[in-house]
This record gives structure tokens, C-alpha cells and sequence, in this order.
């Protein structure tokens, strides 16, 4: 590799991560012929007075030939058509579960949805998204249409020596739900580090980590994980207070410390923005050391140990 100066004594430990295999071919409904799952259950995970409303949306695909693994993300079309009277288009959610589902009956996925609102620019009005308001209003019994699994790459490593960085915002930690369950409940154990960073406005909406709902917080008694929480709209001297990158560099001993070692993988999922910043703070800590840090970015991708998802 070409580098700057102890480049090598970083990367030169890493390696090509071997993720678990998916199942079988991805987009086995495609939007022509999407699957008609119904809705099983609607939860709010957001408290009551917080500001955004997250719903955990559980579908059926008993019927369906969908069998997904954890990282894996599923499109929901959502009814009616656009101006231009064409059907909407499909829009991409992480499922939240791991492989065998919240019931643990390998017939089910979840989702984890957000209702969006935008404001129009010009008159100032109010819009609803059409998706987010369209699955966030499912009742029971209803049917969506449904596209997938899609997704090859955003998945574990089979080896449970790895440790794990997780840097979620949002509903962007759906899919380390999904980690986290497979990894302790179905699993059983991760023998590497998981520290999990995830950024919210405040502690109503840390999804799957607050009093409404902790699938995620109830597994910190394990030796192996941690979380850390970052709150941007706290107005007091919190010591949660910040973005998701402030509380990574707070942490920047033991996460350096780990990317050093070279067994381990970096997984960031949620809004585009954040992306600047996390990669900030590991450019940081690399010119400390003189270190190249888009070189040594581009070999942990090229080797899966460096995997983004966001939009
Ligand atoms: P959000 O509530 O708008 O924001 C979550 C947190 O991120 C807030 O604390 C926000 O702070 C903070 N934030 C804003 N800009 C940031 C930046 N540049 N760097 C770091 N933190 C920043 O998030 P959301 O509406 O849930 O959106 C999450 C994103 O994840 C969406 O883009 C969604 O498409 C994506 N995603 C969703 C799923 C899914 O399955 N639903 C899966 C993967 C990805 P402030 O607002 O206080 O500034």
C-alpha cells in the first residue's frame, strides 16, 4: 500500500472480513410482483411527550419465500400513485429483527419507521411524507406491498472474535437491533468488543434503549457491550449531551485501540450528514499518528470491515 510514514503497522494487520451468508438471492419480490404481507402489530418506541413518532412494525411473510439475516433491508411500496401517474416508488427500511423474528417464529420482519413531515418551501405549509405517514397510520390486519430482501454486504462477521464499532442515528439503529438480538438472543455471545454510539435529540427517542423499550440497553449487562448514547437537544450541562462523533471521540482511546489491533469492523448507518463527521474524528486520530486516513479507509472497505450505510 502506498502510504505515509507507519502506515503499515495499522493496516497491515487487517484482513478480508468473511460476513455470514445470506440465504438465498436477494429480490425475490420486485416491484412488479411485490409480496402482500400483513401487519401484525404497530408499537410506538418513541415515549410519550417526545417530539418524533417511531413505530416497530412487525409484518407476516409466513406465506412469502423471504428468509433474511441481520443487516438485511426490505422496500415497502406504499399505495396510490405519484403526479406523474405512475405508481410510488419503493422505500428502503433495515429490518430490526434478527432471522427468527420478535416471536422468535421465523415468519415475521420488522421495521422500524419514522413519521416524516417536510415543509414547503414556498407557501410554508406542512407535508406528510406519503411512505413514513402511510406505514406509521397501519393498523392490524392490514396489507403492505412488499419488495426484497435486499442487502449483501451490511452483514456480521461469521467470526465472533471481531470486535464490533456500531454508529448508529436514529432510526438508523434498526439494523443493530437486529445485531444485537441475533448476536444475545439467538447467539448467545460475542466473544469480541461491540461498542455501540448512537446519536438522538434526547432520551425519549433512543430507540430500543428508553423506558418505553430497551431490546437493546437490557443486553449492557453482558461483558462484551456497551452503548453510549449522544443527545444534540439536551440543554443542560448533560454529560450525554452532543452529536453521535462527539461521544466516538470521547471514546477515542479504546475505539483507536481497536482499529489498531486490526480485528474489527466498523459499521455506520443513518443520516448522510453524520458521515463527515465520524470520518473526522478517525482522521484525527490518524495524522496524530502520521497515518494516511483515507489510504487506510479505502483497505478496511475494500476488506468489509468498513461498512455505511446511509441516506
Ligand atoms: P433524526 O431524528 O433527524 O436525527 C437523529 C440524530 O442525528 C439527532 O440527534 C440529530 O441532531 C443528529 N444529527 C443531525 N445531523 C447530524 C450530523 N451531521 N452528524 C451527526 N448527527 C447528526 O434522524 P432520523 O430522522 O431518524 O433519520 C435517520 C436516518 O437514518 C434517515 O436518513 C433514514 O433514512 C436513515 N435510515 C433509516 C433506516 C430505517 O430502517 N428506518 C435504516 C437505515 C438508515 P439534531 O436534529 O438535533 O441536529
Amino acid at each position: 500500500m502506498a502510504g505515509s510514514k507507519g502506515q503499515n503497522a495499522n493496516t497491515s494487520k487487517t484482513m478480508q472480513i468473511k460476513k455470514y451468508s445470506i440465504p438465498e438471492s436477494t429480490l425475490i419480490y420486485k416491484p412488479k410482483a411485490p409480496f402482500m404481507a400483513g401487519v401484525i402489530s404497530t408499537t410506538e418506541l418513541t415515549e410519550a411527550d417526545s417530539s418524533d413518532e417511531v413505530f416497530n412494525i412487525i409484518l407476516d411473510v409466513a406465506d412469502s419465500d423471504i428468509h433474511y439475516i441481520e443487516g438485511q433491508s426490505i422496500g415497502i411500496i406504499p399505495p396510490g400513485e405519484r403526479e406523474t401517474g405512475k405508481p410510488h416508488k419503493a422505500r428502503l427500511y433495515s429490518i430490526a429483527s434478527a432471522r427468527t423474528g420478535d416471536d422468535g417464529t421465523s415468519t415475521t420482519a420488522t421495521i422500524c419507521v419514522k413519521r416524516v413531515f417536510r415543509k414547503d418551501e414556498v407557501t410554508g405549509t406542512t407535508i406528510p411524507g406519503i411512505a413514513s405517514n402511510y406505514l406509521c397510520d397501519l393498523k392490524p390486519g392490514d396489507s403492505v406491498a412488499l419488495i426484497g430482501p435486499n442487502g449483501r454486504r451490511f452483514l456480521l462477521p461469521e467470526d465472533d472474535s471481531i470486535d464490533l464499532i456500531l454508529i448508529a442515528v436514529g432510526t438508523g439503529i434498526a439494523p443493530f437491533r437486529a445485531f444485537i438480538r441475533h448476536i444475545f438472543l439467538e447467539k448467545g455471545y460475542w466473544n469480541g468488543r461491540i461498542r455501540l454510539f448512537y446519536g438522538i435529540k434526547n432520551a425519549m427517542e433512543a430507540l430500543f434503549l428508553n423506558n418505553r423499550n430497551d431490546d437493546i440497553g437490557q443486553y449492557m449487562t453482558r461483558e462484551t457491550f456497551e452503548a453510549f448514547r449522544a443527545l444534540s437537544r439536551v440543554h443542560n450541562e448533560d454529560s450525554e449531551k452532543g452529536y453521535v462523533q462527539h461521544k466516538l471521540a470521547e471514546h477515542k482511546q479504546e475505539v483507536w485501540e481497536i482499529i489498531c489491533a486490526g480485528n474489527f469492523a466498523v459499521y455506520i448507518c443513518g443520516l448522510k450528514g453524520m458521515e463527515e463527521g465520524v470520518d473526522e474524528v478517525f482522521s484525527t486520530l490518524a495524522r496524530q499518528q502520521e497515518l494516511d486516513w483515507p489510504t487506510m479507509k479505502a483497505e478496511f472497505i475494500k476488506n468489509g470491515q468498513w461498512n455505511l450505510e446511509v441516506y
